[in-house]
């Protein structure tokens, strides 16, 4: 039973690598009967705000996965660490720090001029016949926590393997700032430990975090959980992914007219297989998913099997659902059209994402204002408006009979053959009659969800015009 949690800092909105790694948290929790907890880290109070909070609790609203706990936010949790500040000075695993920033920044730069790695000397770490300096008036101590000074911190990464630093890696680092609040590493020890996460998985971004976050569970004698780090997302060119590449708010997603379902499918392929399947429902997801079976090397971001994706879901979706998804999201009212199933259905064919089905729709319904320009040139000469005129007649004639496809393909394809014309003869200026354009589907499909009346005003409309001509 795995205990998992997702992290996030509200600085900003959720991003896709974050809403991943959620997922893969979310997942292992889930198969295995565990739980799955989400904890806001909020205590770096100059970048946080209110409505990143918002927005992150709104992205995970939005896929469908909730917390199974309360929600933990570290700036209410301020009290727990003092008192593990407290003690841990008490049992002299941590000390105060006395040494003013200009000194510190001093030492820095001298280390670095040495191509040194930057690491606090230990002025005031107490020893054994060790005397320190006396104590500044004017300066409030920072605490830091005393590292080991010799061996390895080692563990063993569900997806990196053996992994292992050595004790010079870390200094004793601050765990609470002279203004009392505790530092990050410190933080996410206490609270990994409290809430009783088992499994942490999170970006490899972190993974020089871990050895200190070791240390303070060693200090604190906190059971170590076990670690997962994930390889980043990059761009198709294997460079960081930048917001063009896709790197944007989870929310924007929803915003584009992607479905939650093919966001959470790409992502968890973005970094983890099963043979070469593709299409994952939540119950394969979590059927399947195993963290120790993330790839060791990074992903890349790939626009065109999510837009494969989220067609193959708007396609698999009910026709109730992507009525409702279009009129509250997208501001596309279908409801009361006549034939509005069969218009949803062979628009779904065009379409990647929701906005391309509103747009195949509105293609279709919208009586069209202007004519492409391409496609008259083309396809409109002259005998054109005759030929239109003689099918505006066929279809009158007809008017009554018209009550299916079929029925409109049965009486449209004689006509053709008597006429001695070619079909884009007839089928071009129809669609550009009816839609404005060339690029639309089935002819009869559109008279059809027309209706006949709808047709010839429109046909007569566009001959009225001469097609803008
Ligand atoms: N708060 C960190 C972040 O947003 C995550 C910390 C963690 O997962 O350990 O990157």
């Amino acid at each position: 039973m795995a205990i998992t949690r997702f992290a996030p800092s509200p600085t900003g909105y959720l991003h896709i690598g974050g809403l991943r790694t959620a997922l893969y948290s979310y997942l292992w929790a889930k198969k295995t009967n565990g739980e799955f907890k989400l904890r806001i880290e909020d205590t770096d109070t100059a970048r946080n705000n209110d409505d990143a909070v918002k927005a992150i609790l709104e992205a995970f609203n939005w896929v469908g996965m909730p917390s199974d706990c309360t929600i933990e936010y570290q700036s209410k949790r301020l009290d727990i660490y003092k008192k593990y500040i407290d003690q841990l000075l008490d049992e002299g695993k941590a000390y105060k720090c006395y040494m003013s920033k200009e000194e510190l920044d001093a030492k820095r730069v001298k280390q670095e001029a040495l191509k040194q790695t930057p690491r606090y000397d230990e002025t005031w770490r107490p020893q054994e016949n060790k005397e320190l300096p006396p104590i500044p008036e004017d300066i409030e101590p920072v605490i830091r926590i005393k590292a080991p000074k010799s061996g390895t911190i080692e563990f063993q990464d569900g997806i990196k393997g053996s992994m292992s630093f050595t004790a010079d890696q870390v200094d004793d680092f601050v765990i609470a700032r002279s203004n009392g609040i505790p530092t990050y590493n410190f933080v996410v020890a206490i609270d990994d430990a409290l809430m009783g996460i088992t499994d942490v998985l999170r970006g490899d971004d972190h993974l020089s975090n871990t050895p200190k976050q070791i240390v303070i569970y060693n200090a604190l004698g906190f059971e170590l959980p076990k670690f997962y780090h994930i390889p980043m997302i990059n761009n198709p060119s294997g460079k960081k992914l930048s917001k063009r590449d896709g790197a944007m708010d989870v929310m924007q997603y929803k915003k584009d007219g992607y479905l939650p379902e093919a966001l959470l499918n790409f992502l968890v392929r973005l970094g983890w297989s099963h043979g070469d399947q593709e299409i994952f429902s939540m119950e394969e997801m979590l059927d399947l998913f195993d963290p120790n079976d993330i790839n060791k090397s990074a992903s890349a971001y790939n626009t065109e099997k999510l837009n494969w994706l989220n067609a193959h879901y708007i396609k698999e979706s009910s026709f109730n659902r992507l009525v409702n998804l279009l009129k509250n999201d997208f501001d596309l009212d279908i409801e009361n059209i006549p034939n509005n199933e069969f218009l949803l259905d062979i628009s779904k064919d065009r379409a990647s994402t929701l906005v391309q089905l509103k747009d195949a729709i509105k293609k279709i319904i919208d009586t069209p204002f202007e004519y492409e320009k391409k496609g008259t040139k083309k396809f409109i000469k002259d005998n054109t408006i005759e030929t239109l005129q003689n099918y505006i007649k066929l279809l009158e004639e007809n008017k009554n009979n018209l009550t299916s496809v079929e029925s409109i393909e049965n009486i449209t394809k004689p006509f053709i053959q008597d006429n001695g014309l070619k079909f884009p003869q007839l089928f071009q200026p129809i669609r550009i009659s009816l839609t404005g354009g060339t690029q639309a589907p089935s002819v009869y499909d559109i008279i059809f969800i027309l209706g006949v009346d709808e047709t010839i005003n429109r046909i007569n409309k566009a001959i009225e015009q001469d097609f803008n001509r």
